[in-house]
């Protein structure tokens, strides 16, 4: 059961950004999500306005990334990700940035390979967001019940928008689609980078 003054901040937070930044708010909160981002879409005001309700929230806390996407604004959950864990994605390099940010954001460690290294089927549902590693991968399928359920109990009028099948996407891209952040070379150097940076997300 969450407690009113974190519900009491989800619902500031309904009021500043889109349901799905306050969906990701409650997840990161409610310590379902490790954490999430303010993007630099977004403006500054938002943001500004959004680390104020972060910083009323309890186990929540922000931080930026002066060396790469300075302009995004992290969040997360400090009873689940380890001070260890920011303090390498701070330093991280700029290739190994999206593994940081696919742990960060809860993302399975086997979809996070298959993107890195450019898997061709692309499925994602609007609760877990990430690509999927296969249509059936198990542990997304679990986030995907796990984070629909916090949000049915806390944030019910989104609930239907959160399962709502017409906003799954199945897309096919071809290699030359797809951003491919790693070179096939570096994937196993970015194996271990992953296995470091989960033990470090552990601690
Ligand atoms: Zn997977």
């Amino acid at each position: 059961m969450l407690s009113k003054k974190i519900l009491r901040q989800v619902k500031k937070a309904d009021k500043i950004d889109t349901p799905r930044s306050t969906i990701e708010f409650l997840l990161v909160a409610s310590g379902a999500k490790p954490g999430d981002v303010i993007d630099l879409i977004k403006t500054k005001k938002v943001q500004d306005e959004f680390k104020k309700v972060i910083e009323k929230t309890p186990n929540v806390n922000w931080f930026t990334n002066t060396k790469i996407m300075s302009l995004n604004v992290y969040y997360y959950n400090t009873e689940i990700v380890s001070g260890e864990f920011i303090e390498e994605f701070k330093n991280a390099d700029k290739e190994y940035f999206s593994i940081y940010e696919g742990i960060l954001f809860g993302y399975p460690p086997c979809c996070i390979l298959s993107n890195e290294s450019g898997n061709t089927i692309k499925k994602r549902m609007p609760a877990t967001e990430h690509y999927w590693c296969s249509e059936n991968c198990k542990k997304s399928i679990k986030l995907q019940k796990k984070y629909a359920s916090i949000v049915e109990e806390y944030l019910p009028k989104y609930s239907k928008m959160i399962k709502e099948k017409s906003l799954m996407d199945l897309e096919i891209y071809n290699l030359k689609q797809i951003k491919v952040h790693v070179k096939k070379a570096n994937l196993k150097k970015t194996i271990e980078n992953l296995e470091k940076a989960l033990k470090l997300h552990l601690l």
